[in-house]
């Protein structure tokens, strides 16, 4: 940042004295601001039928990653819970009827300063649709998932996670709860066709 937020002064990088790391600091009105992790929540919408599980993913219509598939999900607002957020950003995005379940996937993703958070989910219905955020939204099965035209590591991490505790599902166990540190960086941009 330029600026304060308080009072539109140029602000300085100082430890504030009693802390450890370089803060922006307002020299004007001495506001300290502080920057922290930010939360993406999101959920892993399931559609099972023949026992298969399908999981709906969304085409990005936005940047960054316009046109790669992602599962529902983004920046969590003020005032509202993990659970909200996850069941908001589904609705917005993938226009999809939910029930949400259990906490799945804790990812850190320490150097872009986020930390993503996916519930699982199940589909009341098959009345969903692309959000304003989405180009298309589909269903895919663990064989036809776009693997190589997911939009974040954080996406292929958690289905990839997903289908290893399917098998043990299929065995009688159940679905675990991860938590992960994703250092891979983002895939480089597809070659225009
Ligand atoms: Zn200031």
């Amino acid at each position: 940042m330029k600026f304060c937020s308080e009072c539109a002064h140029p602000v300085v990088l100082a430890i504030p004295e009693g802390d450890n790391r370089p803060r922006y600091v307002c020299t004007h009105c001495n506001t300290i601001h502080y920057q922290n992790p930010k939360l993406v929540v999101g959920s892993i919408p399931v559609w099972e039928r023949d026992g298969e599980l399908q999981i709906l993913l969304c085409k990005r219509a936005i940047e960054p990653r316009y046109g790669y598939w992602t599962l529902p999900a983004g920046f969590m607002e003020n005032e509202e819970t993990t659970e909200q957020a996850a069941q908001r950003e589904t609705e917005e995005e993938a226009g999809a009827n939910i029930e949400l379940g259990p906490l799945f996937s804790l990812l850190n993703v320490a150097h872009v300063h986020q930390v993503h958070l996916f519930y699982l989910a199940r589909l009341r219905d098959l009345d969903y649709a692309a959000g304003i955020e989405s180009l298309d939204v589909q269903l895919f099965t663990e064989a036809t998932i776009p693997w190589d035209d997911l939009a974040f590591p954080t996406i292929r991490t958690t289905l990839e996670l997903f289908f290893a505790d399917r098998i043990k599902v299929r065995e009688g166990g159940d679905f675990g709860f991860h938590s992960v540190a994703v250092n891979r960086p983002m895939m480089a941009p597809r070659e225009p066709d």
